[in-house]
């Protein structure tokens, strides 16, 4: 990313820095090598740049357990990241459950997010209560930002909304509550950027009403660890107005792992621009949502773009297409947040089908 552009104003680090190893063949010492070195690379290749960190599902020694309170882990963490977060306001957080706010610029304020707090595989907290107190904080810290005019972009590890498979990673509880909050304070949060999935994809919050409120962005992982699917590693760089926090473009590099290996050598390249590949002149929640109508039909030209890139363009002995059941699942995915409105989404799908199938019958 220096190489393509070395003066970002900020960069966020959303998680899974850990080997995603069993927990047997982890310890605490591995932990701390990790992220000194991770931090110590990114301060001296960014030396003048803050760099906000969130915690990923697999940075800790018990793979998916984070606690609720105060430990060594966070500890550690602030001291690691304090000269990035640089505000000794945030401390008290920071130190009980891996949180913070820091105010990026004049306008524009970044809300960093512990999900993990929130997700199903996590033991140490309960499926419906507000862990470490986050929940009231975020609230405040969304009623702070609004009174003083700033936008807000929060950023953690675990998305909010469901998987391909129609489940959330969140308890139901807490993913409602995120979808509540971010609603609430629609006219203030101008982005929220996720990672986890190891995919490139996004997703258009909308209100009660069916408004598209908060664009959600899931970035890529820079390592080709797959789980059901193979792809490249990819990062980003994102386009922003300084001054309203409109996302404007992003602009997607990947690692062809394939050719570097014939090659022998490395080459990050340009995959592409949400303007190139879409046509969209930005990423307000109103403009995705209608590339989202764009991609009702599995075989539009959108959603073939879309497809092959949630996959970082992978080598074509690897690329399998997404047509039909796929299709319907990745298309609900987009806009409906909740089990019950995916399921929702899922069942029109099928009805579509089978009706044009009859029309399609009888014409014959
Ligand atoms: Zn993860």
């Amino acid at each position: 990313m220096r190489s393509f552009k070395p003066d970002v104003d900020f960069i966020l680090w959303t998680g899974d820095t850990i080997l995603h190893l069993k927990p047997e063949n982890i310890n605490h010492q591995m932990n701390v090598d990790i992220f000194n070195n991770v931090t110590n690379l990114l301060k001296s290749t960014f030396p003048r740049t803050p760099v906000y960190p969130s915690f990923g599902n697999h940075d800790t020694d018990l793979t998916d357990q984070f606690e609720p309170r105060n430990t060594l882990l966070y500890n550690q963490a602030w001291s690691r990241w304090r000269s990035w977060i640089n505000d000794d306001t945030q401390e008290a957080t920071c130190r009980k459950g891996g949180y913070y706010t820091v105010k990026a610029s004049p306008y524009l304020r970044i809300i960093v997010l512990n999900t993990i707090l929130y997700y199903k595989r996590n033991k140490q907290v309960t499926s419906d209560g507000d862990p470490a107190g986050q929940f009231r904080w975020l609230v405040e810290a969304l009623q702070y930002a609004r009174k003083q005019k700033e936008k807000v972009i929060i950023t953690a590890h675990i998305p909010l909304g469901v998987q391909p498979n129609g489940e959330t990673e969140l308890y139901k509880h807490q993913n409602d509550r995120l979808i509540a909050i971010s609603n609430q304070y629609s006219d203030v949060i101008v982005a929220m950027h996720f990672g986890h999935e190891h995919t490139d994809a996004f997703k258009v919050l909308t209100d009660e009403k069916g408004v598209p409120t908060v664009p959600i962005f899931l970035a890529p992982s820079v390592t080709p660890l797959g789980y059901s699917l193979s792809h490249n590693p990819g990062i980003r760089l994102i386009k922003y107005n300084r001054i309203t926090g409109l996302h404007l473009e992003i602009i997607q590099y990947y690692l062809d792992v394939e050719a570097a290996n014939i090659a022998g050598t490395a080459s990050w390249e340009l995959e592409y621009t949400t303007s190139g590949a879409y046509g969209i002149k930005n990423l307000s929640p109103a403009s995705l949502y209608s590339l989202v109508n764009r991609m009702k039909a599995a075989d539009s030209q959108e959603f073939k773009s879309f497809w092959k890139h949630y996959v970082v363009t992978p080598p074509r002995s690897l690329y399998k297409e997404c047509e039909s059941k796929c299709h319907a699942r990745v298309f609900c995915r987009f806009t409906k947040l909740t089990e019950s409105d995916f399921a929702k989404c899922l069942q029109e799908f099928d009805v579509d089908n089978i009706q044009k199938f009859w029309r399609w019958f009888f014409r014959r």
